[in-house]
C-alpha cells in the first residue's frame, strides 16, 4: 500500500502541474516546454529510467522503452501536452493494474492461510506454554484449544472434538475425531480441547508441504506463457520497425504529406503496441486457476500440469487405495497347523513395517500390540507381498505369485473369487491362507463417468491384484481396459505402451496412491496422486496431489483447467483484436494517442478483471 501512496502522490502532483501549464499557457515556448517537461519528468521520470536500464540488461524492446519514445517523439513534434498527457495515462493504468493484482494475490494468500503462527506445548511438569512451531519436536504434546489452528501433524491422545479439515481438502462437512486419531496442521479445531503427540516436525508437516507447493507452483510455466513471451519478442520490434517506417516513408514518397503527420501515427502504434494486457493477465490466470483448485483440495504444483489437464486424453487409474478404499476387511481366515491367532499375530508382524493398504489392514484386524523389536530383515517385493523375519522365524505373506516366486505349494482359498487372498508361510512351509475384501469407494463410479462428460477418449484400470478382483471392479465403474497381475515394472511398460496410443497431442494422466506405483507417477504426462493425506513419497513424485483421496476431484481438475484456458484464449483474442482495430485507425489517422492509450489501458484492465474470474471458482459444498 505505501507502494501505491507513493505512485498516487506522484501522479496526482504532476497532474496538477500539468493542469498548471494548460491554464497559464505561456506564450513563450521555452516556458511552455519547461512546465510540461517538469511535469512530465515528475510523472513519468520512473520509466524513462528502467527505459534506459533495461537497453544496458539487453531487453531494448519493453514497454518502458515503447512508452519513453513515443512521449518523447512527442515533445520532438511540439505536441507537450500530448507528451505528458500519454505518460499520465499509462502510469494511471499501471497503478490500477497493480491495484488488481495484488489483490488477487492477497485473496489467494488469504485462501492459504492455514500458517499456524504458534503452537501450545504441554511441558512434563504440565505448565502449557505458546511457542513458534518450528521450536517443536517429534514426540512434543500439544495441547490445541477451540477455534485454533492445528499446528502440527499429530496423533490425538486426550479429548475429542471437530475438525475443520475445509482448508486441505475443501471438504465442508466436519470431521470427529478422538483419542488415536491423526490431525493434520493446517485444519481448525471447532469445540473440544484435544491433547495430541506431535509426530512430525512443522517443515515435514502437512502444512508446510501444502505451501511450499502452492508457492512454488508459478515457476512452472504453461505453454500459454511461454507463448507470449516468446510472441513479445517478436510483437514488439515488429512493431517498432513499422513505426520507424510509418514516420519516414510517406513524407518522403508522397508529395504533401508532412513529416509531423506521420511521426504523430507511428507514435500511436508505439502506444498501442505494449503487450502488458498479455503479459499481466495471462500468469494471473493460471495463479487464479491454481488458488481456486487448491480451494477444492486439489493441489497443482505448476501452470504447465494445470494446463496439460484440458488435453487428458487417456486416464489411467491404480486399483487399491484409489478406486477401492484400501481398507481390507478379513472375510475369512483359514490356518494350516496352527492356530487363527497365531496365524494373524506373525502375519502383522511380518507386515509391521509397511505402509501398504493391506499391511495396515491385516495389522488392524490383528489388533494386538505389534513389538517391531520382534521384527527383522524385512523385505518387501513388490506386487507380491513382505518377506520378514519374526521370533526368528522367516514368514512370508502375499498373493499366489509371492508363493510361486519362492516355491512354496499352497491350497487355493476356498472362495477366493470374492476377494484378495494373502498366503502365508512359515519358514518355507504353508502355514494357511486369509481372505481379505475391499470396497470401491463412494465417488469412484461418478468420477469416471464425469471423465467421459470432461472429453477423455479412454478409462483404464492397472492393478497388481487379480483377474477375477480386477475384472469385477472395472466392470462396475465402467472402466474401458483392465490390466491385471502387474508388478510395478509392468506397470510402467503397461504405461509406455498406452501413451504410445494416444494422439500426439493428448495427454495420458495416472492416478495412484504412491504406494508401488511411483516409477508410473513419474512416467506419466500427469501423475495425480490420491494419499495427499498419507503418504509423503506420493506428494514428492506426484504433479498433482488430491488432498481427500477422491478420485472425483480428477474431473473437477479437468474442468478447472478448461475454465482456465477459455479465459486465457478470451483474453487473448480481446487485447489483440482491439490493438489491431486501433493499430489501423491510428496508421490511417483516425485514432488520436488518446485513443491508444485508452484502448491500451482499458483493454489490460478487462483483460485483469477476466482473470480474475478463476479466483471466483467455489470450493464444492
Ligand atoms: P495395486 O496395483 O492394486 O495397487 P499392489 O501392486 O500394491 O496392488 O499389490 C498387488 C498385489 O500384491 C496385492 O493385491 C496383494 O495380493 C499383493 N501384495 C502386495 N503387497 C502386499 C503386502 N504387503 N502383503 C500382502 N500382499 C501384498
Ligand atoms: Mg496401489
Amino acid at each position: 500500500m505505501a507502494h501505491h501512496r507513493k505512485y498516487i502522490i506522484k501522479i496526482a502532483s504532476g497532474t496538477v502541474i500539468y493542469a498548471l501549464g494548460i491554464v497559464w499557457h505561456p506564450n513563450n515556448v521555452y516556458i511552455s516546454l519547461a512546465v510540461f517537461l517538469l511535469a512530465y519528468i515528475i510523472v513519468g521520470g520512473d520509466v524513462l529510467l528502467r527505459a534506459v536500464r533495461n537497453i544496458f540488461h539487453g531487453e531494448v524492446f519493453d514497454e518502458n522503452f515503447l512508452m519513453s519514445i513515443a512521449t518523447i517523439g512527442a515533445f520532438a513534434i511540439g505536441e507537450y501536452t500530448e507528451g505528458v498527457a500519454v505518460m499520465l495515462f499509462y502510469q494511471i493504468g499501471r497503478l490500477l493494474q497493480n491495484y488488481a493484482v495484488s489483490k488477487s494475490r492477497e485473496s489467494i494468500a488469504a485462501l492459504m492461510d492455514i500458517r499456524p503462527d504458534y503452537a501450545n506445548v504441554r511441558r512434563d511438569n504440565g505448565d502449557i506454554e505458546r511457542v513458534a512451531p518450528d521450536s517443536i519436536a517429534v514426540g512434543d504434546i500439544i495441547v490445541i484449544k477451540p477455534g485454533e489452528k492445528i499446528p502440527l501433524d499429530s496423533t490425538v491422545i486426550e479429548g475429542t472434538s471437530t475438525i475443520d479439515t475445509s482448508a486441505l481438502t475443501g471438504e465442508s462437512l466436519p470431521r470427529d475425531v478422538g483419542v488415536g486419531d491423526e490431525l493434520l496442521s493446517g485444519c481448525i479445531n471447532i469445540n473440544g480441547v484435544i491433547t495430541a503427540r506431535v509426530i512430525k516436525e512443522f517443515g515435514e508437516s502437512t502444512v508446510s508441504k501444502v505451501l511450499d507447493l502452492v508457492e512454488n507452483a508459478s515457476t512452472k510455466k504453461s505453454n500459454s506463457e511461454n507463448f507470449i513471451t516468446k510472441f513479445a519478442r517478436y510483437y514488439t520490434p515488429a512493431v517498432v520497425i513499422t513505426a520507424a517506417l510509418l514516420a519516414l516513408l510517406p513524407p518522403i514518397f508522397i508529395a504533401g504529406e508532412s513529416f509531423s503527420e506521420w511521426v504523430y501515427r507511428a507514435l500511436i502504434f508505439l502506444v498501442i503496441s505494449c503487450p502488458c494486457a498479455l503479459v499481466i493477465s495471462i500468469p494471473l490466470s493460471f495463479f487464479g486457476g491454481i488458488g481456486g483448485a487448491s480451494r477444492q483440495g486439489i493441489l497443482v504444483k505448476g501452470s504447465n500440469y494445470l494446463e496439460a489437464l484440458a488435453y487428458a486424453e487417456t486416464v489411467v487409474f491404480d486399483k487399491t487405495g484409489t478406486l477401492t478404499k484400501g481398507e481390507f476387511n478379513v472375510t475369512s481366515v483359514t490356518p494350516h497347523g496352527i492356530s487363527e491367532n497365531e496365524l494373524l499375530e506373525l502375519v502383522a508382524h511380518a507386515e509391521g513395517y509397511s505402509s501398504h493398504p493391506i499391511s495396515q489392514s491385516l495389522i488392524k484386524v490383528y489388533g494386538g500390540q505389534v513389538d517391531l523389536s520382534r521384527v527383522s530383515d524385512v523385505e518387501s517385493v513388490p506386487g507380491r507381498g513382505i518377506i520378514a523375519r519374526v521370533d526368528g522365524m522367516q514368514i512370508a505373506a502375499g498373493n499366489e505369485s509371492l508363493m510361486e516366486m519362492l516355491g512354496i505349494s499352497y491350497h487355493a482359498h476356498p472362495g477366493g473369487s470374492v476377494g484378495t487372498v494373502v498366503y502365508v508361510a512359515i519358514d518355507m512351509v504353508y502355514a494357511g491362507s486369509i481372505l481379505i475384501s475391499d470396497e470401491i469407494k463412494n465417488d469412484a463410479k461418478k468420477a469416471i463417468n464425469e471423465l467421459r462428460g470432461a472429453g477423455v477418449r479412454e478409462t483404464v484400470m492397472l492393478t497388481g491384484d487379480t483377474d477375477v478382483i480386477g475384472g469385477r471392479v472395472a466392470g462396475e465403474l465402467g472402466i474401458d481396459k483392465v490390466y491385471t497381475g502387474l508388478l510395478p515394472d509392468g506397470k510402467v511398460a503397461r504405461l509406455e505402451e498406452l501413451i504410445k496410443e494416444k494422439s500426439p497431442r493428448g495427454k495420458l494422466i495416472f492416478i495412484g496412491d504412491g504406494i508401488n506405483d511411483a516409477p508410473v507417477l513419474a512416467r506419466a504426462d500427469i501423475g495425480i496422486a490420491m494419499g495427499g493425506l498419507g503418504s509423503d513419497a506420493a506428494i514428492e513424485a506426484a504433479d498433482i496431489v488430491i488432498m481427500t483421496d477422491e478420485p472425483s476431484k480428477v474431473g473437477a481438475a479437468i474442468k478447472i483447467s478448461k475454465k482456465t484456458l477459455r479465459i486465457v484464449k478470451v483474453n487473448i483474442a480481446i487485447a489483440l483484436g482491439t490493438k489491431g482495430a486501433v493499430l489501423i485507425f491510428g496508421a490511417a489517422g483516425f485514432a488520436s494517442m488518446w485513443a491508444a492509450v485508452f484502448a491500451d489501458v482499458g483493454v489490460a484492465i478487462i483483460t485483469i478483471l477476466n482473470a480474475s474470474r478463476m479466483l471466483l471458482v467455489k470450493a464444492k459444498r
